[in-house]
This record gives C-alpha cells, sequence and structure tokens, in this order.
C-alpha cells in the first residue's frame, strides 16, 4: 500500500468510498474472472492506470476518481495482478526519479538568480 500523502488522503476521502460502492454496485462480479467464464463476487476496486504513475496531485486526482479507470476485482485476482505490475512499477519509480532530478537542476541549478 501507498504511503503517499496524497494517495493516503484520497483513498480514505467519502468521495472515493462513494464512488468504490457505485463501481461494486455496478459490476459486483470480478472483471478478470468474468473474461475467464468464472463468477466471482468482486470485493475490491482496482485503478487500471495507477494513481501512483504521475508525479503530481492533480493527475493523481484524475486517475483516481476517474469511473473508467476502475476495475472490480476479487481479492485473488487483485493480488495477482499487483503481483505482475512490479517489475513495471520499478521502471516506473525510476522514470519518476529522473524527472525528479531533472526538475531539481532546472530549478536550482540552471536559474540560480531566481532563487536569490
Ligand atoms: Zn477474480
Ligand atoms: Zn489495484
Amino acid at each position: 500500500m501507498s504511503r503517499n500523502p496524497h494517495y493516503i488522503k484520497m483513498i480514505n476521502s467519502a468521495r472515493w468510498k462513494q464512488l468504490r460502492a457505485k463501481k461494486l454496485r455496478s459490476n459486483p462480479v470480478c472483471e478478470v474472472c468474468e473474461s475467464n467464464n468464472r463468477s466471482t463476487i468482486a470485493t475490491e476496486v482496482h485503478h487500471i492506470v495507477p494513481v501512483e504513475s504521475v508525479p503530481h496531485e492533480f493527475g493523481m486526482r484524475q486517475l483516481m476518481f476517474n469511473y473508467n479507470n476502475l476495475q472490480s476485482l476479487c481479492h485473488a485476482c487483485h493480488v495477482e495482478i499487483h503481483r505482475r505490475a512490479f517489475s513495471h512499477s520499478k521502471e516506473a519509480v525510476q522514470a519518476n526519479n529522473e524527472r525528479a532530478t531533472q526538475r531539481f537542476v532546472d530549478k536550482f541549478l540552471k536559474e540560480p538568480s531566481e532563487n536569490e
């Protein structure tokens, strides 16, 4: 689970709880199991594009609350999706770190006069 403070705030918000409940009401069967001709009750809602794939709060909010970015899943399928995404997320974290480094360079090393 994420420790990003924006993520934690959003995942605990009433807005997210309502959206999540709405999604589970509309799609009560796990979407992965369903595509494999199994009927399993969905208990969890997954973000297809990870909320933390963008580095800023505005973008995270768009991904968090976009109904089309949601997938109803059973616990087993949810765990499996995140297990498989792990190798990708390591690359995503690296890319984010590179961008953060570039911003730091732009801000503090290329425009010294603005920081005086
Ligand atoms: Zn499932
Ligand atoms: Zn998920």
